[in-house]
């Protein structure tokens, strides 16, 4: 009887220990279906420990902790990886990309990297004898820093092309450069004046236009190409995946939508076939020249998009331009055009009642801002929102943030504006020495970008790609570029851009994990290695927090796993 006892207690007393530790047993969760050990599993939660082993069950982290305490998570059924101590991470997150263009990087008129006119007239011609059949011709990728001030010319074009309309995207996709056919069809003469929020560039001496179009100019000729179907932009989609994926990217963001356009289609179907394998969060479309009569719509369109990989919850509105555009909305003018401080897409009342409504409707707002003077008057509408409405969680976002006040950067903090900023471009690139010393003068030109100044002023920064215009999208990259903010290669520390700027490794992990879960309201979804989370991670060939700062763009992905399924496994093939 007594040893019946001593041994019921025991049991008693052990279960006791087990709930305590938070430990589960064997029975309440185990076995799993994948355990993952001998690892340097960095996890980014909120003390940023590292543990050696994590058993996923279904699409969940059932255990993250040490290789001994993993072992009552294997059954006989149990799928158990070595890691051989590699550097496992939370799978990325892109906050600011436009995937549903794909399309157009992987099978459009391809221009990226081309610099003389010879180049770019023989790819065209390449291009069209292999499309015999084209109706029209659509590509992109062509640079500013190739055609300074007014943009390249419809010359160019015609002398290869003059039967059917061309137009190509430049790289950033703000200007488009079209043929004189386009014009033609278009009807845009020397005397067709500019629209709200667009320039039509015009030879200085005769008056022509010259087939540069810039912003709100490129709907001029938006009819005379039609869109891509469905089944393009899916075959798009499922090229972008594939390589996402290698790249360890398993959540982004898609930062403009039209509501009920084919590529919203597009995402649905994929969703519901199963052939999405990664979360897609996405921004709808506001257009500056309606009023509030688009919110009943958005409202309308963001509940049919309540998949669980797929969803429209914010709302996109651009607030200025480009600065190789000279429409990036600056607080002093131009340096090359001392007359003009750029363009404001948006007359102030209506935005501050827009972002008030879109907010109150439970929208996330996502800004493309790149001016300083543009991210201030975005900062005021979202005061102002905050105003109307009350202090909420809104988590408005502001992307691009090329030129930013320093005293701006604390408004972020206080109304809680999430920072998306693009770690790729922080480089003293082509672009720098071409477009931005000389249109912005050198002061302002070495202070671009910041981003230790968010994190110093305690704003949540995410960061991203804004792909197809960074690519590849590979977040290693832009890790490394995020710290030693010089180009890959270089040296030379006066190529440094804005060096009092440089973060930490651990903050460019978090930009690109929980700080972009946090962007799209998934804190508690993804972004870090915790039970109970999506089993979302990467496992790298090489440990970053042991290599040199400069070797990290070099590192690469080995295995993705996304919702506890491998979606990715490198092969020598897929190098
Ligand atoms: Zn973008």
């Amino acid at each position: 009887m007594s040893k019946f006892i001593i041994h019921r207690s025991a049991l008693l007393i052990l279960a006791g220990l087990l709930l305590f530790s938070g430990c589960n047993s064997k029975t309440a969760n185990g076995p799993a279906d994948l355990v993952l050990r001998n690892g340097f599993i960095y996890t980014v939660d909120s003390l940023s420990t590292k543990v050696e082993a994590v058993a996923i069950k279904g699409s969940e982290f059932i255990y993250v902790g040490s290789n001994s305490g993993v072992e009552d998570y294997i059954g006989k059924d149990t799928k158990v990886i070595d890691l051989e101590n590699k550097l496992v991470l939370p799978g990325f997150i892109d906050s600011h990309c436009h995937t549903v263009s794909a399309y157009k990087q992987f099978y459009e008129l391809n221009l990226y990297g081309l610099t003389s006119v010879k180049a770019i007239q023989e790819q065209i011609k390449k291009f069209r004898s292999a499309n015999p059949d084209l109706k029209y011709l659509k590509g992109r990728g062509w640079s500013n820093t190739n055609f300074p001030k007014t943009g390249p010319d419809k010359k160019i074009l015609d002398e290869i092309v003059r039967d059917i309309p061309v137009a190509l995207s430049s790289e950033d996709g703000h200007s488009k450069w079209v043929n004189s056919k386009t014009l033609e069809l278009a009807g845009i003469t020397r005397s067709t004046k500019s629209p709200a929020g667009g320039v039509i560039e015009h030879d200085p001496i005769t008056g022509e236009p010259t087939g540069t179009l810039r912003e709100n100019a490129a709907d001029l000729v938006a009819d005379i190409f039609s869109d891509y179907s469905v089944t393009q932009l899916i075959m798009g989609l499922e090229a972008y995946q594939k390589m996402a994926l290698a790249f360890g990217i398993t959540t982004a963001h898609d930062a403009y939508l039209d509501s009920w356009s084919n590529e919203i289609t597009a995402y649905d179907s994929l969703e519901r076939s199963n052939q999405l394998s990664m979360r897609i969060r996405a921004s709808l479309y506001v257009d500056p020249e309606k009023g509030l009569e688009q919110i009943e719509p958005l409202i309308k369109e963001r509940a049919r998009n309540k998949g669980e990989l797929f969803q429209t919850p914010a709302a996109k509105i651009f607030v200025d331009g480009v600065v190789e555009g000279s429409t990036a909305y600056l607080k002093e003018p131009y340096k090359h055009l001392p007359n003009s401080r750029g363009e404001f897409l948006w007359d102030m009342d209506k935005l501050n009642a827009m972002c008030a409504e879109l907010n109150k409707n439970g929208f996330q707002i996502h800004v493309h801002s790149i001016g300083d003077a543009a991210t201030a008057k975005t900062l005021d509408a979202f005061a102002y929102s905050m105003d109307k409405n009350g202090k909420h969680d809104f988590r408005n976002m502001i992307t691009h943030l090329q030129l930013v006040s320093p005293e701006d950067i604390i408004r972020f903090h206080d109304l809680g504006v999430v920072a998306l900023p693009q770690p790729y471009w922080f480089t003293k690139d082509q672009y720098y020495y071409i477009i931005q010393v000389p249109y912005l003068g050198q002061k302002r030109a070495d202070e671009e970008y910041p981003m230790g100044s968010f994190f110093k002023a305690g704003v949540v920064s995410a960061s991203s790609s804004d792909y197809p215009v960074t690519v590849p999208c590979n977040p290693l990259i832009a890790i490394q570029t995020g710290i030693t903010r010089l180009l890959p290669g270089v040296t030379d520390s006066t190529e440094i851009l804005f060096p009092q700027e440089r973060v930490t490794l651990e903050e460019m992990i978090r930009s690109f994990t929980i700080n972009g879960a946090y962007a799209n309201f998934q804190e508690n979804v993804t972004g870090s290695i915790e039970k109970g989370k999506s089993a979302d991670l990467i496992v790298l060939d090489k440990n970053l927090f042991d290599i040199p700062v400069d070797q990290i763009n070099a590192a690469r992905v080995l295995r993705t796993i996304f919702m506890g399924k491998e979606v990715f496994l490198f092969s020598s093939e897929s190098n």
